[in-house]
């Protein structure tokens, strides 16, 4: 799904999170959030999930004005950096819950549910490991577990803040390489909270730099090296051409 934000501003009390900030995601985009903490990444997701609200702007789906619209009548996925895991639940158990607790009338039958299940365990390759729990598990295996769950109800955006934020750096790297392909397979469109320039320049198909609740520059890893549009996103990369 296709996602517009336009003119977006939030203040907390007297603290302005975010000036006003226009940005469309397109359809089957990886896009990643960077820049240093307290720039207004985490803020950002949070508006475009629903889960905070902008003081003015408009937020689109698609064609729908979800400006307004509750974390839970929009279709998202998230993924978060602590994996968010139910542990008294099974492996497959965690990744129906999503489905089972859908509107009844949007909610699949029990058979259709299994089948979805099974087959994003296949997906995120952890097909063996259903009947485990969670805390049998791997960190990356939770994580993939997290995506499975995230993509179960076939979000129209994928968000994920920090997700690889508490893995070792080999598995940051493999989870890395895996996600990528899987998003090229599925064209989920997703946006990523990041404060890690190789997991942005690596995954994302654009990057947002942001600074002091502003975009500094959006523009694909490439581009975004080759010619940095302003001193801070020249200096945050460290670019030394
Ligand atoms: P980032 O994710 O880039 O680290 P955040 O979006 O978490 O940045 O925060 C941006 C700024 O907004 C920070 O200065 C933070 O302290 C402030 N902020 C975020 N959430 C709140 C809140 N609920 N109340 C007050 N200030 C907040």
């Amino acid at each position: 799904m296709r996602i517009q934000l336009n003119n977006i501003t939030k203040h907390f009390g007297q603290f302005q999170a975010l000036s006003p900030l226009s940005l469309t995601i397109e359809q089957g985009e990886m896009m990643g959030l960077l820049g240093p903490s307290g720039s207004g990444k985490t803020t950002l997701l949070r508006i475009i999930a629903g889960l905070e609200s902008s003081n003015s702007g408009q937020i689109l789906f698609g064609d729908r004005d979800v400006t307004r619209v509750h974390v839970r009548d929009r279709r998202v996925g998230f993924v978060f950096q602590n994996y968010a895991l139910f542990k008294h639940m099974t492996v497959a158990e965690n990744v129906a819950f999503g489905l089972q607790v859908m509107p009844r009338r949007e909610r699949p039958s029990p058979a259709t549910i299994t089948q979805r299940v099974n087959q994003l365990l296949e997906v995120v390759q952890l097909d063996h490991l259903g009947k485990r729990y969670p805390e049998q598990l791997s960190g990356g295996q939770k994580q993939r577990i997290a995506l499975a769950r995230a993509l179960a109800t076939q979000p129209e955006i994928l968000l994920l803040d920090e997700p690889f934020g508490a893995l070792d750096a080999q598995v940051r790297k493999e989870l890395r390489q895996w996600l990528r392909r899987l998003h090229d397979e599925m064209a989920f469109t997703s946006v990523f909270v990041t404060h890690d320039q190789d997991e942005a320049l690596e995954l994302s198909d654009r990057v947002v730099v942001m600074s002091n609740g502003q975009i500094e520059q959006v523009d694909s890893p490439v581009d975004l090296y080759a010619a940095p549009k302003s001193r801070f996103v020249f200096d945050f990369l460290g670019n030394v051409n």
